[in-house]
Order: C-alpha cells, then sequence, then structure tokens
C-alpha cells in the first residue's frame, strides 16, 4: 500500500527503487545511462517500471533527473550530461506508463529524500550538495524545495570558480563541477598516471595498467586501501569542495550542509579537507556561526528515495 517507484538518472547509471511512504527501499533495480539519445533513456525507464512493478501494486512515478527542470515540471529544458534539450519527458513518460509521474531535478529530489528521512531533518535552511558525474545542487528551505522563478535554481556545480578554466559540459570554462566531482578527481588521477610518475603506481596497477582506465572511483578505493596518491586526490578535491560551500555560505546561509552522491563513499577523506577549506575560506570567519557539514544518511538511494516520495506528495513542493 502507498508504494511508489522513484528514478534517479545520472550521468552514468539510472537507479530504480519502490518505495514506501516511510523511504524505506523495498526493492531496487539498476542500468548503465544510454549516452546520448533521450528515447533510449526513456526506454530504460519504460523497462525498470515493468520490471519493479511485477510484484508490487505502485501508486506513482517520479523521476529525478540530471536536468534543468521548467518550473511547472513538464519539461527538461537542458542538460549538460544527457541528451535532452527542451524535452517534454513528463507527458512522454506519462503515456508510455500510464500512470501520474513526477519529474524533479536529480539534486532536488535527494535533498528532499535528506531532508525527510536523512541527515537534514528539522533543518530549516537545508543546502544539499550531490557529487557524482556533475555537482548537483539544492536548497530545502522551510520544509519546501526552493526552485527559483524559472525552475533552475540550485545549479551550484556551473558556478564559475576559476575563470578561464577546464571547459564544462554546459559549455562554459571553470565551473564548480570541474573542480570537485567524481569526474573532476578521475580526470585528475588519470593526468597524473599519463604523466608516468611513480606516485601513481597503486592507481595503474588497479585499472590494469592502463591510465585512460582509472576513473573517481579508482581513486576512492585506493584511498581507503591507504595509498597516499590517492588520498592526495580526494584531499584537492576536498579543497574545492569546501571553497564552494564557502562561497554558498556567503549566499545562502544555510544551517547544515548535506553532502550527497556517489563520491561520498570516501567519506571523511573527502569531507575532512572540505570542513578545513570551508572554514579557511568562509567569509567573516570567527564571527560568524558555522553552517554543520554533514554526510548523507541515505547514500546513493537518497534520489530514488525523494523522487518516489515526491511522486506522492507531489502538491508539497511547488509550496
Ligand atoms: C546538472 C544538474 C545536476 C547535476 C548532478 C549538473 O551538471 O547541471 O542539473 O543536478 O549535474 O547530476
Ligand atoms: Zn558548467
Amino acid at each position: 500500500r502507498g508504494l511508489a517507484i522513484g528514478i534517479d538518472i545520472g550521468g552514468t547509471k539510472v537507479a530504480a527503487g519502490v518505495v514506501d511512504p516511510s523511504g524505506q527501499v523495498v526493492e531496487e533495480a539498476r542500468r548503465s545511462t544510454p549516452g546520448n539519445d533521450a528515447r533510449a533513456v526513456e526506454r530504460v525507464i519504460v523497462e525498470l517500471v515493468q520490471e519493479l512493478g511485477m510484484n508490487h501494486r505502485i501508486a506513482s512515478v517520479g523521476i529525478g533527473a540530471a536536468g534543468w527542470m521548467d518550473l511547472d515540471g513538464g519539461t527538461v529544458l537542458f542538460s549538460p550530461h544527457l541528451a535532452w534539450r527542451n524535452e517534454p519527458l513528463r507527458e512522454n513518460l506519462q503515456s508510455l506508463l500510464r500512470r501520474p509521474v513526477l519529474v524533479t531535478n536529480d539534486a532536488d529530489a535527494a535533498a528532499w529524500a535528506e531532508w525527510r528521512f536523512g541527515a537534514g531533518q528539522g533543518e530549516s535552511r537545508l543546502v544539499c550538495i550531490t557529487l557524482g558525474t556533475g555537482i548537483g545542487g539544492a536548497m530545502v528551505m522551510d520544509g519546501r524545495v526552493e526552485r527559483g522563478r524559472f525552475g533552475v535554481a540550485g545549479e551550484f556545480g556551473h558556478q564559475i570558480v576559476v575563470p578561464g578554466g577546464h571547459r564544462c559540459e554546459c559549455g562554459n570554462r571553470g565551473c564548480w563541477e570541474q573542480y570537485a566531482s567524481g569526474n573532476a578527481l578521475g580526470r585528475e588521477a588519470r593526468e597524473l598516471a599519463l604523466r608516468n610518475s611513480p606516485v601513481a603506481y597503486e592507481l595503474l596497477k588497479a585499472a590494469g595498467g592502463s591510465a585512460e582506465d582509472i576513473t573517481g572511483i579508482t581513486v576512492t578505493e585506493r584511498a581507503k586501501a591507504g595509498d597516499a596518491a590517492s588520498k592526495e586526490l580526494l584531499e584537492e578535491v576536498g579543497h574545492w569542495l569546501g571553497l564552494g560551500l564557502a562561497n554558498l555560505a556567503a549566499a545562502l546561509d544555510p544551517g547544515t550542509f548535506v553532502i550527497g552522491g556517489g563520491l561520498c563513499d570516501a567519506g571523511e577523506l573527502l569531507v575532512g579537507p572540505a570542513r578545513t577549506s570551508f572554514a579557511r575560506n568562509l567569509t567573516g570567519r570567527g564571527f560568524r556561526p558555522t553552517a554543520d557539514i554533514k554526510l548523507a544518511a541515505l547514500g546513493p538511494r537518497a534520489g530514488m528515495i525523494g523522487a518516489a516520495d515526491l511522486s506522492r506528495v507531489n502538491g508539497r513542493m511547488r509550496g
């Protein structure tokens, strides 16, 4: 009773789950994201709903996608990592699935889940950051996801932190997500290995000797096993993370930051350095209360849980 399916669509994987009203995931399934083809992503969604719908009575479906939604939640305006451009996703899915469908941003969905069931409970000014392929951002203010005037608030990953820096999938240069995401971590590690630096020995070994195959996950795994170079790479990413959080504190003054997404697997190896750099870069430091920086409690499931829950309480989001 009261079950909903939540689907989190990121740049690399599609994760779906059957979620009950208390935020528990009863069953889940996942696929890799089919690249560069909007129709193929829709087909994967339909497949997942069919698969998960076989054993459960599903009332609604919530989609949290790595894209910029219009305020009405029907259209994906743009997505840096996926093929959507002005895509009427809700309409397409509603006719394919013949069920009520809610479409929202993946980070908005994750923030909602953390606020309702996770590390952000009880926080009246919550800012949530999801670190994966890119950086997702969202705010829950007084129990409501703040979506801005046009639906695209919280695109913190595309704040320019290094003018003229690395090219971003959004088209600009120097965006925060080019420095503090899972992709950024992988890129830095590959660069290190390609220089044939002996410090990259462990990383290269883990990737079967091929520098091109090193990803953010490789680095996190090696860092956890104690490899010094991998720990340094995570520390660097953590520093960029903390710097961005300090900028966000100046703009938004939240009580808590919750940090989620796949990269959070690295735990304190990432968040420790982020806290240090946050404290070092916060404007007015020493003369103002400081926000808490917490790791997400729901881990990689936050997006699916939030999307499912929002599809149930739909009305609450628009406030
Ligand atoms: C996109 C966001 C998304 C984030 C995480 C960013 O590049 O612009 O919409 O939430 O990646 O997937
Ligand atoms: Zn960008």
